[in-house]
């Protein structure tokens, strides 16, 4: 049978990451929650110290009510939040931070790098309501970690998709065993030659410190790259004999992380 090897993106990804008409959520680890929209996606990270959010959707109230709900929903109190992470610079992950600074006075963190680019280069320059409207108190890079509570978040320098992109790695658990969990920053290849070849570069980085870690769980921030809302779906209604569909294994990690590469190939034949 005839698989793709990439997902197929198209102008209606794009116009649907714009989307606040629909939300999902699913409990995806004793203590890690997904919330997505159509094309975009968040993670809350519990911790016996309070809640860690990993991107932030979209600059849109909508996207931040839908993420309160959903940590609601699943009985974790969000006046617990305590820190924002953030992957990188552009809108569509900055997002309703705004929001958890005003209302739960968050710790907020990035990369000075894509701070100032976030700053610079706005996704969308002509549209006021998506520029930078927050400020980061922390900037991370390569090596640094983030502590709370049980939890430690490991990050690296992944540079490539914005020039100061983040990727994490943390632990999780299924029914109370230990996963590593890898998150990939950036997404999508960028758009010059030079630039490509950084994120093939800081994608070998990645997998090689995620075989250190022995990640066996692939997270990613759209929905479009591994049918993430399929697996929501699936995970929100998953009976207890069926398996965690995020648990793919440390090979598994390695073949997840092809449709990067596959992807970034195709850009550059393109440039
Ligand atoms: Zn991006």
């Amino acid at each position: 049978m005839m698989r793709l090897d990439k997902p197929a993106f198209s102008s209606e990804t794009i116009r649907a990451m714009e989307d606040m008409s629909f939300f999902t959520h699913s409990l995806i680890f004793d203590d890690l929650l997904i919330i997505a929209q159509r094309e975009t996606n968040c993670f809350v990270l519990k911790t016996d110290d309070g809640l860690i959010i990993i991107d932030a959707i979209w600059p849109s109230k909508k996207a931040f009510d839908a993420i309160v709900a959903a940590i609601k929903d699943v009985g974790w109190n969000p006046d617990t939040i305590k820190k924002l992470l953030l992957t990188h610079g552009h809108v569509d992950h900055t997002g309703c931070g705004k929001w958890f600074v005003e209302r739960y006075h968050v710790d907020t963190y990035l990369s000075k790098v894509d701070d100032i680019f976030w700053q610079e280069h706005p996704t969308k320059p002509d549209r006021p309501e998506t520029w930078k409207d927050y400020d980061i108190d922390h900037y991370l890079q390569d090596g640094d970690t983030i502590k709370l509570g049980n939890k430690t978040i490991f990050v690296y320098s992944t540079p490539g998709h914005t020039p100061g992109c983040l990727s994490y790695i943390f632990p999780v658990t299924e029914s109370g065993e230990n996963h590593m969990a890898a998150l990939c920053g950036g997404t999508t290849p960028p758009w010059t030659k030079a630039e490509v070849k950084q994120y093939l570069k800081s994608l070998d980085y990645f997998v090689d410190v995620s075989m250190r870690k022995n990640v066996d769980v692939a997270l990613s921030n759209h929905t479009a790259i591994d049918n993430g809302l399929e697996r929501i779906e699936y995970s929100r209604k998953r009976l207890a004999y069926m398996p965690n569909i995020y648990i793919i294994g440390s090979d598994g990690f390695k073949k997840y992380c092809q449709v990067f590469r596959t992807m970034s190939h195709e850009m550059l034949e393109r440039l």
